[in-house]
């Protein structure tokens, strides 16, 4: 082979050797060109589909508080409306708040330290209770009765696959929590918290039933238009639950709390006292729920609303 021959091979191989490397080079930045085009994209098109969803969240909001408005009787009787957080409700400046602290699930180990607590500010509550029968139970239906606290009925079993199953599961669970409290402590109770509340999405039957075999009783079912969040599994503080409630109640003339009385809510307890002191600092009046309260339901017969008015 000569000289000639041997530098001819040579300048091939190092021109296929670059070629070779263009073409990485050129994959690679159409590569990196094509996935900037793709983020961008996708993240234009999250940034859209963000935008609908609160377009559409907005009508919602909107469909919501004209079906309130317009109930005019004409509705289907069967056609449920929401009434918590209507406009009716919403507070001007100058107006007293009135809020109703509620407590659920209970008599629990914390039944004591929230009556007591109440007791040092001279607060009365709502308590709506599930059905026990142990000795302290008893003495906490009593207690909380005794010391001037609405007792309401969260049914006696608690258990959704139960009283949700249907009218006449939920209508004999509800005997049994309305004997037991009456058994136990003189009051025949006229209130009801729906477990999950009315708007609840677990039932197998219409919501609408039940709230008329309980309106047929004359019992009045109570919602809560201010969440604590003491019921999320997340750890929550107590600093948490007074800013949660404290954020809320001002938006409202009437104010109903949703708090939980359980072995576990130790933080509930603990939040209390400030929750008390915060809401009076307001001017807040704290009342137990009776036959003036506002109605907040979730969800109501749109026939029961007009009624109303
Ligand atoms: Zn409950």
């Amino acid at each position: 082979m000569d000289t000639q021959t041997e530098n001819d091979a040579r300048r091939d191989r190092r021109s296929r050797v670059r070629r070779i490397r263009n073409a990485i080079i050129t994959i690679i930045t159409a590569w990196m060109v094509l996935s900037f085009i793709l983020l961008t994209f996708l993240c234009f098109k999250v940034f859209s589909l963000q935008r609908q969803i609160n377009i559409l969240l907005a009508e919602r909001m909107k469909e919501v508080s004209s079906d309130y408005a317009s109930a005019d009787g004409e509705m289907d009787s069967q056609l449920l409306t929401y009434v918590g957080t209507a406009e009716e409700n919403l507070a001007a400046p100058d107006d007293t708040l009135k809020v109703y602290l509620t407590f659920d699930d209970g008599p629990s180990e914390r039944t004591a330290e929230v009556l007591d607590v109440l007791d040092d500010y001279g607060i009365k509550a709502t308590f709506f209770v599930t059905g026990h029968t142990d000795e302290h139970s008893l003495a906490m239906y009593k207690r909380i009765v005794e010391e001037g606290h609405t007792i309401g009925m969260h049914s006696y079993t608690h258990k959704y696959s139960d009283i949700y199953a249907s009218v006449d599961a939920f209508a004999q669970d509800l005997d049994l929590i309305e004997n037991l409290i009456y058994d136990t402590t003189g009051v025949d109770s006229m209130y009801y918290r729906f477990p999950g509340g009315s708007s609840n999405k677990v039932s197998n039957v219409d919501m609408a039933e039940y709230i008329e075999y309980l309106t047929d009783k004359g019992i009045v079912y109570f919602d809560w238009n201010v969440a604590s969040g003491d019921a999320t599994t997340q750890a929550y503080t107590a600093d948490d639950l007074v800013e949660n409630v404290m954020r809320d109640v001002v938006k409202y003339k009437t104010s109903v709390v949703l708090m939980h009385d359980s072995e576990n809510k130790t933080i509930t307890v603990e939040a209390l006292p400030t929750l008390i002191e915060k809401l009076q600092a307001q001017g807040a009046l704290l009342l137990p729920i009776s036959e003036d309260t506002r109605l907040i339901q979730h969800v109501t017969l749109s026939t029961n609303h007009t009624a109303e008015e």
